[in-house]
């Protein structure tokens, strides 16, 4: 079935309560686990194996698996956690020692320096102006988590916006597609506004503007943040995937895969029977690496 190129996406009145959106439409939405391939199996002659992570914040060193085999590696963005160059080039270096063909990479919230637009995010640090709201107090919890002494984190939060020239082994995607093997994907690094992070915007109009310029033919869409209802369960019982992002998925783009991120505690597949949703973070809620990348096979389109 091909998807009526008109179709116009409208934003949901609900949309700055996703949990509410989602106790109104559940009942009419598929939410069927997945097992994806197992990484150990061969790959066949006419399929694309693709290999998903997320969200290695600067842990890569510290992996508990070694990175299945592959043709493509995804990663969905939060590969830092302040976005410092020497992350950022720690990151490039290792993926500069995987095997894949094709490593394709998006940013995520923790990449602050290659959002031009964010703001100084030591402010919300300032005991001075700081209320404890969830989101400042998620701040000081990944501070002290990745416990780096404070004062390093202010040295690079310039708003250069080149970072991403130190990732010379990946193609980095920002708003844009690439087509590797003949299957087209796509890659954004926006989600709803938690905090002062990089790419945050408010949900409804300005995130679905984002997803409006994801092009209908996508095979595969990367975003750091889920969609609705698909890897988006916080702890407290919150559904917070973005409302737009799932109706552009379901109604106009219908990708073959959906890889994203950022909530941890989301990691697992789901299918709503025709996109597969794939929440690979690769941290736990603790940011421990531990959660093992996601695997699975494409066919190879004809001529290809
Ligand atoms: P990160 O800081 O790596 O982007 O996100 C880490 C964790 O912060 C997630 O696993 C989730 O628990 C929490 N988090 C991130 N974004 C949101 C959000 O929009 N709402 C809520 N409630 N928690 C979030
Ligand atoms: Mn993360
Ligand atoms: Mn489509
Ligand atoms: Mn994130």
């Amino acid at each position: 079935m091909e998807e009526d190129d008109d179709v116009r996406i409208n934003v949901h009145p609900l949309t700055n309560n996703p949990s509410a959106v989602w106790s109104s439409i559940w009942h009419m939405q598929k939410v069927i686990p997945i097992h994806l391939e197992s990484p150990s199996d061969a790959v066949t002659p006419n399929k694309v194996r693709f290999v998903c992570m997320s969200d290695t914040h600067a842990l890569t060193h510290n992996l508990n698996f070694k990175v299945p085999y592959g043709d493509v590696l995804l990663h969905a963005g939060d590969f830092t956690s302040f976005g410092r160059d020497e992350e950022i080039k720690t990151f490039n270096r290792w993926l500069g020692t995987l095997p894949h063909k094709y490593k394709i990479v998006i940013a995520g919230n923790h990449e602050i320096s290659f959002d031009p637009n964010c703001e100084n995010i030591m402010q919300i640090f300032n005991p001075t102006t700081r209320s404890a709201n969830s989101a400042e107090s998620h701040l000081v919890t990944c501070l002290n988590i990745i416990k780096k002494p404070f004062a390093r984190f202010t040295e690079r939060h310039t708003a250069t916006s080149n970072a991403s020239q130190y990732l010379t082994n990946c193609i980095y995607l920002e708003d844009s597609p690439v087509v590797v093997y003949g299957i087209k994907i796509y890659g954004s690094p926006w989600q709803p506004e938690f905090g002062k992070w990089a790419f945050n915007l408010p949900r409804g109009k300005p995130l679905l503007s984002k997803w409006n310029k994801i092009p209908d033919d996508t095979d595969i869409l990367i975003t750091h943040g889920p969609p609705l209802g698909h890897g988006d369960l916080v702890r407290n019982g919150d559904h917070v995937g973005c409302v737009e992002l799932l109706s552009t998925v379901q109604q106009r783009v219908r990708p073959k895969y959906h890889v994203f991120g950022h909530i941890h505690e989301g990691y697992g597949v789901t299918s709503d029977e025709y996109t597969i949703f794939i929440n690979a973070s690769t941290c736990d809620i603790n940011y421990i690496p531990k959660n093992y990348p996601m695997v699975f096979d494409m066919d190879l389109p004809p001529g290809v």
